[in-house]
């Protein structure tokens, strides 16, 4: 295994990596736009470099971990940065859209930059366990030349594909049930203080909640792939109905109820459109319906 990795960013993820890099044993170069947030690095053992093209240059592979693709641009389509990734390889670890991957694979592949494109799908307490999840796309060879030193960073690593917007698609996909998950999980607690009960005594009922989901993703999967859309025991109409209790109780209490809105009027739009009797994974065909 090659023994010296560059890591861009030193952000709460940046650092983790880095952090992870060094406990695996490897030369680790580190550079971060704001100065200074290497100090703990350095005292483990990383080398602090003065800019980011002294940071590429040290080391075959450069892992870059920043806010978003607009920041990822920033720090590496300027000169001299482009220059010293030339025959090198990047993995850009930052989210953005699928999109933003594929240009950052054009723009990589114009400059002889050899590139893969991946994404963390765990919190930073998880990088260098077991429990880290990380996702990757591009080409294969590289993904198999460079794989020992990503799986220092601990956890499962599971290449996608050639396409290179592929890890940011499943990213995406992934932080969609992220967000609305805890966004409804924020409504929850609002309405249930509303009703003098606390986050306290609802989380184990909310974890209850949780634990129905598992099944019913790998259910759905196969109705939504298939065009089964089965409504039998529950359908459509039905858990219409319980979403607009959830709107009613919110407005009771003045609380905003534009997410529970939303998803309510999708819900409505598709037993208007014949779905009624399907099951709730119908919303997700009339969703993808090109207008
Ligand atoms: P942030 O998303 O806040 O990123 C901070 C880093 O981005 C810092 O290094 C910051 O540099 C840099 N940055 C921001 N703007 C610019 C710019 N214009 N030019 C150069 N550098 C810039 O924190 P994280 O480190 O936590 O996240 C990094 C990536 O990891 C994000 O894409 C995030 O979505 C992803 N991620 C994070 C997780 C987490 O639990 N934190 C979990 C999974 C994925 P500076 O210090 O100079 O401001």
């Amino acid at each position: 295994m090659q023994s010296a990795v560059t890591v861009l960013g030193l952000g709460p993820m940046g650092r983790c990596l880095a952090r992870a890099f060094l406990d695996a044993g490897l030369s680790v170069t580190v550079w971060n736009r704001t100065p200074g947030r290497d100090r703990e690095l350095v005292e483990r053992g990383a080398f602090g470099a003065a800019s980011a093209d002294g940071a590429v240059a040290a080391s075959p592979l450069t892992v870059i971990c920043v806010v978003n693709y607009d920041a990822s641009d920033a720090v590496l389509r300027t000169e001299p940065v482009t220059r010293a990734l030339k025959g090198r390889t990047l993995v850009n670890l930052s989210a953005d859209t699928p999109g933003r991957a594929r240009d950052t694979g054009d723009w990589a592949e114009r400059h002889g930059i050899r590139y893969l494109d991946g994404a963390i799908m765990t919190p930073t307490t998880t990088i260098g366990t077991p429990a880290s999840v990380y996702i990757h796309s591009g080409p294969e060879d590289l993904y198999a030349e460079h794989r020992a030193v990503l799986e220092a960073l601990g956890g499962t690593h599971t290449h996608l594909g050639e396409d290179v917007g592929r890890a940011a698609a499943y990213d995406i996909a992934l932080l969609d049930v992220f967000w609305t998950a805890m966004a409804g999980y924020a409504h929850a607690v609002a309405i249930a203080r509303a009703e003098g009960i606390s986050a306290r005594e609802l989380a184990p009922f909310a974890q209850g909640i949780a634990t129905i989901l598992p099944p019913l993703f790998e259910e759905m999967a196969a109705e939504f792939d298939d065009g089964g859309f089965s409504g039998e025991g529950n359908p459509l109409t039905s858990g219409l109905s319980t979403m607009t209790h959830v709107v009613h109780a919110s407005q009771e209490h003045g609380i905003d109820a534009g997410v529970m809105r939303a998803i309510e009027a999708t819900a409505r739009r598709t037993v208007e459109l014949g779905h009624g009797t399907d099951g709730y994974i119908r919303v997700a065909e009339v969703l993808g319906r090109r207008a």
